[in-house]
């Protein structure tokens, strides 16, 4: 890594922080966190030229969360993010972070959200706002955000931002925050009106910059795996199985934490696995490379830091399970395969949005990686039946096969079968602890790439604030209350339904919904972006399977690894059951009330059953819904 710091307690963090790190499993800082934080901590302004996968949320928000003194419920901090997901995903981010922080308050604010939900928590006072730029400035506006007691603006995916057409609402949010507080920018990308901003609001900011430095790797098949529609560790060990000159692995994980819960996951699903991070003293570290050079271990599960320097021939495949942070990282990882003169196998799981990050990696190496197809159930039973029958082939050519076929004879005999029947027993027999076919189904082909990126960076629909004009002399920009080319704040609804300016190019994003009316109950699934799931994938399964119409169907949060959906309070039994037994791209999704963070429950209960009719007026549910599709 081009990280040279190899512990967090260097960077001058705090011993309540230190502790909660090294309690969510974070080793060592990532470089754009060893370069990053000491600047912060320092007071200084900084530009960070980083993408998502970097861990750049932490280089932010870590020394942020320094600065903000408990006892003053007051917005201490604000970040300006592109999308509503990214604010949600940032916030739960710094919310982690404050696990030894009692009384710490983070509040996500974004359009398409209840004015009601956010003015209610913003008066009960948050000391960080991680909010989209339309919504923040509404606030501002209203003066229900009030930013006095700021200390530090976070601009976070500016590039996204502009791209988005946010950049004169970001502009404006600048020029009305108090001068003195520290900001920091981060994107991927610095284009021209970037700079400009970064150069009239940042004061002599430092400015880090990842190097991509270019390496030649050796002689060594890469190939990636798009994440999509299958749990990675389902993913895991289909590849591995069939893998042709599978011997052992090492697999890369970013926490600690990590390496445990896969080596056990692992070793439940037969595999010789262990563990190996920072917790390990070097007798136990060198115990475990040792087993794994002798063949005791199969697989052994990484971070960054405890992998250097491993130099096992027997290393067939390295799976880089979680992204690595940078390509010198990724280097390093994947040095650890083809050996000793020995054939090398490099698998790199991607989620759709660390694309960037692939293409980085593959720029930087300057070798493509191929995308690898998942082997599918059909591969698997072949594999297992190849295998089988060479094994089969093997005891053919064993002794004492006579006692067998005698008793196979014996059987035919008293069951009045054929030979081959009850050899179709005990083959039956021989495979139960692993069979030869694997139950489930075949996930649905991943979307390209290209096409989901466009996808994932489009917000959820609801996420999204349409553009607004540009304000060609902001200095004279109205107040809100003088504007007549838009409603009073009390008499609009989220802003997507603000009017449409004439000279702007029509939108192509769906129409916004109408809020969801009544008692809303959140729920959780286990199907997320890291499943090539989208919003509309979701929106989708629900309307057919539970019968609910799309436009009751509340705010989506699409994480990583599982998503909310808000939906219509008193959900019939049979609705509900029909989406326990629900799979989205191939998933089953598990749909249970959400325990987290409850967001837009309105108030007391309102029941009604399958074709009742709501206390709106409107029919949620239809009438015979179920399984129809
Ligand atoms: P980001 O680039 O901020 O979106 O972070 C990407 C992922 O890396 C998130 O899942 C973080 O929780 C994780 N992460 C960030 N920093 C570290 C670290 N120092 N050690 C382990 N995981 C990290």
């Amino acid at each position: 890594m081009t990280s040279t710091v190899d512990s967090f307690a260097d960077l001058g963090l705090s011993e309540s922080l230190l502790k909660t790190l090294s309690e969510i499993g974070y080793e060592t800082p990532s470089p754009i966190q060893a370069q990053c934080i000491p600047i912060l901590l320092d007071g200084h302004d900084m530009i960070g030229m980083a993408q998502t996968g970097t861990g750049k949320t932490a280089a932010f928000a870590l020394p942020l969360m320094e600065s903000i003194d408990i006892k003053v419920a007051k917005p201490q901090a604000l970040i300006l993010t592109p999308t509503r997901e990214l604010a949600i995903q940032v916030a739960e981010a710094l919310q982690s972070y404050a696990k030894n922080l009692p009384g710490f308050h983070v509040l996500p604010i974004y359009g398409g959200q209840s004015y009601t939900i956010q003015l209610k928590q913003l008066a009960r006072g948050a000391h960080v706002i991680v909010g989209t730029p339309g919504r923040v400035m509404d606030h501002l506006e209203r003066k229900t955000l009030n930013l006095d007691n700021l200390k530090t603006l976070v601009l976070d995916e500016a590039d996204e931002m502009l791209r988005m057409g946010f950049i004169d609402d970001v502009e404006w949010i600048l020029e009305h925050t108090p001068e003195q507080h520290q900001t920091a920018l981060f994107s991927a990308t610095m284009p021209e009106q970037i700079r400009r901003v970064a150069q009239k609001y940042l004061v002599e900011p430092k400015e880090i910059k990842i190097k991509a430095a270019t390496a030649t790797v050796a002689a060594i098949r890469q190939v990636y795996w798009q994440v999509s529609g299958m749990h990675k560790l389902d993913a895991l060990t289909r590849i591995l199985e069939v893998e042709d000159d599978f011997d052992a692995a090492i697999i890369f994980v970013r926490t600690k934490t990590a390496t445990v819960e896969l080596a056990d996951k692992l070793n439940a699903r037969g595999y010789a696995a262990a563990a190996l991070n920072g917790d390990l003293n070097q007798q136990m570290r060198e115990r475990v490379i040792e087993q794994l050079k002798s063949g005791a271990l199969d697989i052994v599960i990484a971070t960054d830091v405890a992998a250097r320097g491993i130099d096992v021939p027997r290393v067939s495949h390295v799976v880089n399970y979680d992204i690595p942070y940078d390509t010198e990282a990724y280097v390093h990882r994947i040095g650890r395969t083809g050996r000793a003169g020995r054939n090398g196998n490099a698998i790199l799981f991607v989620a759709p949005r660390e694309i960037r990050m692939l293409r980085t990696i593959e720029r930087a190496t300057r070798q493509p990686i191929s995308p690898l197809t998942l082997p599918s159930r059909a591969d698997i039973t072949n594999k297992r039946v190849a295998d089988f029958k060479g094994k089969v082939a093997e005891v053919l050519n064993a002794e004492g096969l006579d006692f067998f076929a005698n008793i196979v004879s014996q059987i035919a005999e008293e069951q009045n079968v054929s030979a081959e029947e009850v050899a179709a027993a005990l083959a039956m027999m021989a495979q139960e602890a692993k069979p030869l076919q694997i139950a489930g189904e075949d996930p649905a082909p991943p979307r390209p790439f290209r096409e989901q990126r466009n996808d994932d960076r489009r917000p959820a629909f609801g996420d999204r604030e349409p553009r607004k004009p540009r304000f060609e002399d902001r200095g004279e920009r109205p107040r809100f209350e003088d504007r007549g080319d838009r409603p009073r704040f009390e008499d609009r609804g989220e802003r997507s339904e603000r009017p449409r300016f004439e000279d702007r190019p029509p939108r192509t994003e769906r129409p916004p919904r109408p809020a969801p009316a009544g008692d809303m109950v959140r729920y959780r699934i286990d199907v997320g972006r890291e499943h090539g799931v989208e919003v509309r994938d979701i929106v989708g399964a629900i309307a057919n399977e539970a019968g609910i119409e799309s436009r009751f169907i509340g705010r989506i949060g699409l994480y990583e690894e599982s998503s909310t959906v808000e939906l219509p309070a008193g959900m019939p039994a049979e609705a509900a059951n029909a989406l326990k037994r629900t799979r989205i791209r191939g998933m089953p999704i598990n749909l249970r009330q959400d325990e987290g963070r409850p967001a837009g429950s309105f108030g007391g209960e309102r029941k009604f059953g399958g074709g009742e009719r709501s206390f709106d007026g409107e029919r949620k549910f239809k009438k015979k819904p179920f399984n129809e599709c």
